[in-house]
């Protein structure tokens, strides 16, 4: 197995890093710190949590450890797509430079122009910046990117969804044809070859794990949810939620909880809070303070559950996260990937439970499509089928299960749910534990019921069929 000693890092660096408590490299730190650290380009197809920030923060700390910036000629850039992420990555070089002379400065919004001046005019290593506050500086003629000798673009994916591809190739264009580039992407969209195919030349390509594979270590379940009520489905859906979280009782330590809309993450954070979990909301419409405040108090364990949405959390380092819950099913099948990466990081195991009401049901579908994989399906803990009309999940909680209603399996033809009932296929690939999954022919069981059928009467005659059926009309006309 490779070590980091292996790696050529600078013995500064491998100091740092034997105090962070690693022991050994993550298999996209082995891939690329090597390669790296001979000047190659690097293209990195990994997505958060495998240690891919350190995979470019090692090497560049060694080789920026000789020389010195100029004023406004930062000597290396790093772009990412978000405030948070920004600040997470500049946390990193803080953590691994600790033995080394390096400056730096963050560009992100939400702080004062004159102070991140005032810091490029002293002259920096490291630049880590998000592409719109990046170009903000350069077109105020405070900055100089002649002599970026290494440029790293960080989840090339997430800067593509939110729409940073144009100022990225601006960027490649102010820096130095000569420069090193280190670009990471959990995915290959077509988007994104055709930018490393511009602006990378030669690179080593790592790729670490399948594209949208999740990891092995985090483990998977779904509770699919049937509302006994239509304008009762969302505060139904937030009852099942503090059931789980109730059923997961110690194991949960801290969670984070996605919603698809910032308007959920308000009212879900709001719901928590008012039935006395320790929860606060993120997403963009907060101001930067606030943000900040929450994630901090997040990651020092002082807040135990997070409320976000994909865009807030996107790239979020928060080591120990126990639990994800998905409140919804997330539109895009990608998200899934990233959402569940949020905990299970770096080999540790993860829970990770995603709620599922009928609305949602076709981006499960997906989902597994995406992920070649049916997510075992858990016990809705709130008893709902047998749910009176009058009362609400808010106030009357136990009620009976109704469970998993989807139609296929990813890789089934739909028309298959028109035949009748044959023996349950075998179910597929378990994600990791059996735990909390139901046996596949009780989701079965549950499919039919809520396709409208009831088991027993319907479809095909099977040993029953009445004899005179089987008889052709010529022998009855001439019985
Ligand atoms: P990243 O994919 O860069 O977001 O890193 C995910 C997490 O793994 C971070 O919390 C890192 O501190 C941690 N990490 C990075 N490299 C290693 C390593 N070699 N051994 C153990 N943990 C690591």
């Amino acid at each position: 197995m490779t070590k980091f000693a292996d790696l050529n890092l600078s013995p500064k660096v491998l100091k740092a890093i034997d105090e962070a408590g690693y022991e050994t490299p993550t298999p996209i730190q082995a891939g690329a710190i090597p390669h790296a650290l001979e000047g190659r380009d690097v293209l990195g197809i990994a997505q958060t949590g495998t240690g891919k920030t350190a995979s470019f923060t090692l090497p560049m700390i060694t080789m920026l450890a000789r020389g010195r910036a100029r004023a406004r000629m930062p000597r290396s850039l790093v772009l990412c797509p978000t405030r948070e992420l920004a600040a997470q990555v500049a946390e990193n070089f803080d953590t691994y430079a600790k033995h080394v002379k390096l400056t730096k400065a963050l560009l992100i919004g939400g702080v004062s122009f004159k102070e991140q001046e005032a810091l490029i005019d002293k002259g920096v290593d490291v630049l880590i910046a998000t592409p719109g506050r990046l170009l903000d500086h350069f077109e105020r003629g405070k900055l100089i990117l002649s002599d970026v000798k290494v440029m790293v673009v960080d989840e090339a994916d997430r800067m593509l969804d939110m729409g940073f591809i144009p100022d990225i190739e601006r960027i490649f264009g102010l820096t130095p044809f000569t420069r090193q580039t280190l670009f990471f992407s959990a995915t290959m969209a077509a988007e994104i070859e055709r930018i490393t195919n511009t602006f990378l030349s030669n690179p080593a390509r790592i790729e670490v794990a399948r594209q949208a594979t999740a990891s092995e270590t985090i483990e998977q379940s779904v509770v699919m949810i049937k509302a006994t009520r239509r304008d009762r489905a969302d505060s139904e859906k937030r009852a099942v939620l503090r059931a789980v979280i109730d059923g997961e009782g110690e194991r949960l330590t801290n969670a984070i909880i996605f919603c698809n809309r910032k308007v959920d993450v308000d009212i879900v954070a709001k719901s928590l809070k008012k039935y006395g979990y320790d929860a606060a909301p993120i997403h963009g419409d907060l101001d930067q303070s606030q943000r900040t405040r929450t994630l901090d108090g997040f990651r020092n364990g002082e807040l135990k559950i997070l409320v976000a949405s994909d865009v807030a959390a996107r790239g979020l380092d928060v080591p120990s996260v126990s639990h994800v819950i998905n409140f919804d099913v997330p539109g895009h099948a990608e998200d899934y990937v990233h959402r569940i990466g949020r905990t299970g990081r770096a080999g540790r195991e993860g829970k990770a439970v995603t709620l599922c009401n009928t609305r949602d049901e076709k981006n499960l579908e997906d989902v597994e499509h995406l992920i070649q994989k049916e997510i075992p399906l858990a016990e809705n803990p709130i008893q709902q089928e047998a749910a009176p009309e009058a009362e609400t999940q808010e106030e009357a909680p136990k009620k009976s299960s109704r469970s998993r209603s989807r139609s296929k399996k990813p890789d089934q033809p739909q028309k298959q749910e028109n035949k009748a009932p044959e023996a349950p296929k075998p179910a597929a690939e378990p994600v990791k534990s059996e735990e909390p999954s139901k046996p596949r022919d009780k989701s079965r069981d549950s499919r039919d019921r809520d396709r409208g059928g009831k088991r027993d009467n319907v479809v095909g005659m099977g040993d029953h069929m009445p004899s005179f059926i089987a008889m052709s009309f010529e022998d009855r006309r001439a019985g």
